[in-house]
């Protein structure tokens, strides 16, 4: 009995160890159990990146707030962005962004290395769920692209009435310009972070990933401006936006 014993146990030791090399064959391949579910999970968020033109679903959310009724771009120029981004705590969240056409390609490979890259980004959502009001969606630390609006006192659109201009982690980056010797700060309550020496979570700088992307697809920061500074914005400089819009004078 003893020795049928130590047949079998032979037969399943050997079992195991065809099954071991085979599966060790298989890792090799690259081709492995958790290989396969790591990659589906990549194709999984993958889906999750993708450019559509307005729908008219979308249209209705939009219009009469960030698509104003005098809206002069044609609703044909811009395209939805929906797209994932990790918060602070590494919580995934969906998110959705509206930029023209021109940019589209490049928000969505910049959106996509930021969140590959873990790089915390608080909100992504449409400015019409603050009803196009831009200071609470800073406030709420919202970042977003498209917003129609002139220039005030012309009837030129501005880079963000284009979707041409991308504002990121608002509250933690502000704007700030002195006018008539009275400093004016966008949001009011990003004061804290005026001071860029000062360590704070969602701080832009030139040592920051989404600097670094934004540049190299060839948008301007509005950290580098001397006259201004507008830590939380990245646009398309005004000699290609002339280009694509000769019109806008
Ligand atoms: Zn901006």
């Amino acid at each position: 009995m003893k020795k049928a014993i130590a047949v079998i146990v032979a037969a399943a030791l050997a079992c195991a160890a065809g099954f071991a090399l085979s599966a060790c064959g298989q890792q090799s391949n690259g081709s492995s159990a958790s290989d396969a579910e790591s990659s589906a999970a990549t194709s999984q968020a993958e889906e999750q990146f993708y450019i559509e033109p307005i729908s008219d679903e979308v249209f209705e959310r939009i219009y009469g707030k960030s698509f104003k009724e005098d809206c002069t771009l044609p609703r044909e120029d811009l395209r939805y962005l929906h797209v994932l981004h990790v918060d602070l705590n590494g919580e995934e969240h969906e998110g959705e962004m509206i930029v023209n056409y021109h940019i589209a390609d490049d928000v969505l490979d910049i959106l996509r290395q930021l969140y590959e890259a873990n790089y915390p980004i608080e909100k992504i959502r449409l400015v019409d769920e603050y009803d196009a009001d831009d200071e609470r969606s800073m406030e709420d630390n919202n970042s977003s692209s498209f917003n129609f609006r002139f220039i005030s006192h012309t009837t030129r659109v501005s880079k963000h009435g284009l979707g041409l201009a991308v504002d990121i982690n608002t509250l933690y980056n502000p704007y700030t310009k002195v006018v008539d010797g009275e400093r004016i700060i966008e949001p009011i309550t990003g004061e804290p972070y005026l001071d860029r020496e000062a360590d704070f979570p969602y701080k832009i700088d030139h040592e920051d990933l989404c600097y670094k992307l934004f540049t190299e697809h060839g948008f301007e920061w509005g950290g580098d401006w001397e006259d201004r500074k507008d830590y939380q914005h990245f646009e398309i400089p005004t000699a290609q936006v002339e280009e694509w819009y000769p019109s806008n004078e």
